[in-house]
This record gives C-alpha cells, sequence and structure tokens, in this order.
C-alpha cells in the first residue's frame, strides 16, 4: 500500500481502520519494530530533515538535532526501554466482599486510530514525539503535519512512509481543507498542538464522534524574577530560553515579571547574555533562527513600540530577521502583553513583590509553563501552591520538557492531557479495568 496523493481522508482512516481491526499494531514486536525503524530514519536521515528545518525557520544544524531529531531518539529509547514495564497489567486490591479468590487489575488497550495535528514551530518534534506515543500504545496513526513548515512537512511524508509500517501509519499533508476533511472522519484519539482558535474548532468536530483529544496549547508563559536571585544567571538562562528558535517556542519564557529594581539591574545583564548568545550582529550568527513567515514577522513588528528598547529592536523583513529584543517600562495594557509573544520580543513587567506578582499570574489565562527565579525556598513553596500552569520551572526555563517521565501538557487555555514517556501510553491507550471471580 501506499499513501499516495489523491487518497481521500475517508479512503486513509478506512484504510488503517482495517489493518487495526486485523491486531496487527497490537504485539509488542510491531511497536518497538515501528520505534526502531523511526529512530533509523533519525540517525540515517537526520540530515535531510535538519536541511528542512532550516529551509523554514532557518534553525542551525545544531539546533535542528538538540530539539528536533536527537530529542526524538531520547523518548524513542526511553520509550524502547520501559515500555514492557509500562504495559505491564497493574493488580489492585480487591474489596473483602468479593471473596478472596477474586482479583482485579488494570490492562491498557490501544484506542485504534488515532490522529496527530502537528504545529510548524518545531514542525519535525511535535509531530514525531505523539507519533512515538501512539505507535508504542499500539495504535495506527494518521500525522498532519503544518504546511506553514512546507519543507519539514515534505520531508516527512517522503520518509515516514519508507520507514514505517505504511498499512498503519499515513502522512496526510495540507493546510485549512485537509485538516477539516480529515477531522469530519472517525478517529479513537485527537491529538492536537497549536492555539486555542483552532483548538476550539478541533473539540467541536471531535465531539461529533465522541473523540477524546489532547490539546497542546500555549500561551503567555511568565518568568518572576526575585530580587534575591543571581541576576546573571538568570539572564542567561532567561535569553536562552526566549531566543531558542527566535522565540517561536511554546514555552518559551513570554515575559518577565519582577520589581523596578531588579528590572533596572536585569537589563544590562540581558543585553549583554544576548550578545554574548548571538554576538553584537545576530543576523550574522548561524546560530540565530528566523521568523517562520511574513505575516508573522508583520504582527511582531507590529508589537515593538510596546515599551523602551534595551537591545535589538531591529529587523529585516525580506530575510525574516527580528532582533533578540528585550523591552523595559512595559505597560501590562500595552499590545506586547494582549497576546502571546511566540517571537523574539521579551517585555519586562513591573510588579511590587510577590504577592502581586502571584495575583498577575492568577488574573490571566492559566499558562503552559510558570518559570521562577529565587533563591527563597518559601516564595518557590508559595507559588506553587498559589498559581496553576501546565508546569512550573524553578530557575530553568524549558527543561522541564526534556524530562521523559513528566507530563508534557497545559491547563485551562493552554491545553488539555498531556504526553511524553509514560504519560503517552496514558494518552494513546485506554486502560481498562478487569475483575476475575473464578466460577467454581
Ligand atoms: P499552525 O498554524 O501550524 O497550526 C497548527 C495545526 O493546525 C496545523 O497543522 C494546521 O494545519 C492546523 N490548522 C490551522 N488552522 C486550522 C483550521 N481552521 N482547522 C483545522 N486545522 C487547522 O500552528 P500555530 O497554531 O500557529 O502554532 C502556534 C501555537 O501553538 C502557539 O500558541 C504555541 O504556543 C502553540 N504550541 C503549543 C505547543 C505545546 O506543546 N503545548 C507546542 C508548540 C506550539
Amino acid at each position: 500500500m501506499t499513501t499516495a496523493a489523491p487518497e481521500q481522508p475517508a479512503d486513509v482512516v478506512n484504510r488503517l481502520r482495517a489493518t487495526f481491526r486485523t491486531g496487527r499494531t497490537k504485539p509488542m514486536a510491531w511497536r518497538t519494530g515501528q520505534l526502531h525503524r523511526l529512530r533509523e530514519l533519525l540517525t540515517e536521515r537526520g540530515a535531510d530533515v535538519a536541511a528542512a528545518l532550516h529551509t523554514d525557520l532557518g534553525k542551525s544544524s545544531t539546533e535542528a538535532y538538540r530539539t528536533e531529531i536527537d530529542f526524538t531518539v531520547r523518548e524513542i529509547d526511553h520509550t524502547l526501554e520501559h515500555l514492557d514495564a509500562w504495559l505491564r497489567p497493574e493488580s489492585e486490591p480487591v474489596p473483602v466482599h468479593l471473596g478472596a479468590d477474586a482479583r482485579a487489575w488494570t490492562q491498557i488497550d490501544p484506542l485504534g486510530v488515532v490522529l496527530v495535528i502537528a504545529p510548524w514551530n518545531y514542525p519535525a518534534q511535535l509531530l514525531l514525539a505523539p507519533l512515538v506515543g501512539a505507535l508504542a500504545a499500539g495504535n495506527a496513526v494518521v500525522v498532519k503535519p503544518s504546511e506553514l513548515a512546507p519543507a519539514t512537512s515534505a520531508a516527512l511524508a517522503r520518509l515516514l512512509p519508507e520507514y514505517l509500517d505504511t498499512d498503519a501509519v499515513a502522512v496526510v499533508e495540507g493546510g485549512i481543507p485537509e485538516t477539516t476533511a480529515l477531522l469530519a472522519e472517525r478517529f479513537d484519539h485527537i491529538f492536537y498542538t497549536g492555539n486555542g482558535t483552532v483548538g476550539r474548532v478541533v473539540m467541536r468536530a471531535a465531539a461529533e464522534h465522541l473523540t477524546p483529544v489532547t490539546l497542546e496549547l500555549g500561551g503567555k508563559s511568565p518568568a518572576f524574577v526575585d530580587r534575591d536571585a543571581d541576576l546573571a544567571v538568570v539572564a542567561d538562562r532567561l535569553a536562552r530560553g526566549k531566543f531558542l528558535n527566535a522565540g517561536q517556542t511554546c514555552v518559551a519564557p513570554d515575559y518577565v515579571l519582577t520589581d523596578p529594581g531588579t528590572a533596572a539591574a536585569l537589563e544590562p545583564l540581558l543585553a549583554r547574555a544576548v550578545e554574548t548568545l548571538y554576538g553584537t550582529d545576530p543576523q550574522t550568527s548561524a546560530e540565530y533562527g528566523r521568523i517562520v513567515n511574513e505575516r508573522h514577522y508583520d504582527r511582531l513588528s507590529g508589537l515593538l513600540d510596546s515599551g523602551r528598547v534595551v537591545v535589538g529592536g531591529e529587523g529585516d523583513r525580506a530575510d525574516k530577521y527580528l532582533a533578540p529584543t528585550v523591552l523595559a517600562d512595559v505597560d501590562p495594557g500595552s499590545p506586547v502583553m494582549q497576546e502571546e509573544i511566540f517571537g523574539p520580543i521579551l517585555p519586562i513587567v513591573t510588579v511590587d513583590g510577590l504577592d502581586e506578582a502571584i495575583g498577575f499570574v492568577n488574573d490571566r489565562d492559566k499558562p503552559l509553563a510558570l518559570y521562577v527565579f529565587t533563591e527563597s525556598e518559601e516564595t518557590r513553596a508559595r507559588i506553587a501552591a498559589e498559581t496553576s500552569s501546565g508546569g512550573l520551572g524553578y530557575g530553568l526555563p524549558l527543561a522541564h520538557l526534556t524530562v521523559s517521565d513528566l507530563p508534557f501538557g497545559g491547563v485551562g487555555e493552554s491545553g488539555m492531557g498531556s504526553y511524553h514517556g509514560r504519560w503517552s501510553i496514558e494518552t494513546f491507550g485506554h486502560r481498562k479495568a478487569v475483575l476475575e471471580k473464578p466460577l467454581h
């Protein structure tokens, strides 16, 4: 079987469902075999994927391997190492009234045919890491790469069928019309990564078939900096976390929340951190990425006058280059604070201390990540107890999502459900309750 372009979404889904019904995707050997093949794709053809990522987003090869290709290889290795244990039935105590010979346990079943819809910012990782979980859980999978990263979409559409079982894994390329057509079909789970507006479209379509969804969304992830923190370290880590992939990272620190004195001290340190990372002219740095397209470039340019420019502020539309930019004296009512920035602009907003910072976070949508830089155990404990966010990072942005057994996902407006490591098995499987009572 091939995934030739003219195949209609309904035919793709029917074909995969027929495969799933044969039971082919359930044995451990099929699952691990597919994971090994995906690993081979990434090791043998990683350079093709890296080249596509460079075309789409100006990602350096180092960054492409670190954040997408090797990231996925690690997810595969972790899954191969632990899958047996994750899938082992788990016994549960049985109440006395059922008798001493009764037993109860849970087992995880595959769901069936699942759909994975990926965005453009980490277009390989965010398609392949969910695919790892879906295959490991024994499903047939349709993956839909983002049309806004066309080179990566084309590379994956070419490579995945070369390596994986095409009767059980299909790549459907395209934009809104193709995705809308796919969403009309009945899936057993839909895993969507992207923005909340489309998340609602996905959830509405899924409701027609009572299909469960995982929504990996975004939002404004705050970084609270306490006055006791080592600000040189904070500036370095904030700059690395923010300007990776030119700020187009769902868990990037969106803005800094700190008191006015700390803000003043942080400004020159952030400027220095940017220079250390990318030199005096980041446009010439091989390590600095590009904005995905002109539309996003124009949107981001419109946010630059929301504050006083500490560093950056320049851009080159033809090159889709926007300098790593820090804005100070930013008013919470300004445009840059109204939407997820999703680009290389770091506003500093001042509050008078921890209470106001907690209030500021709680007045807004629950973020995908919240970062806290402090030496104070009490401050860390208060933020953990008094705020809600998808993830919480003390002292280091982004890194929590590299810990394979931490669930990665949002809460409220930043999403629902989670994945990575064993959490992917829970997401892409059904934990079935089983009771056994002997007949004699
Ligand atoms: P995008 O524009 O690539 O859209 C994501 C997917 O949705 C694509 O595959 C696209 O084809 C599809 N799509 C777009 N419009 C659609 C429609 N009307 N109907 C059906 N499908 C449609 O990516 P994006 O949404 O711009 O991604 C950026 C957002 O994603 C940010 O908010 C970011 O924070 C979030 N994000 C979240 C995570 C996470 O893991 N939580 C990761 C990356 C990005």
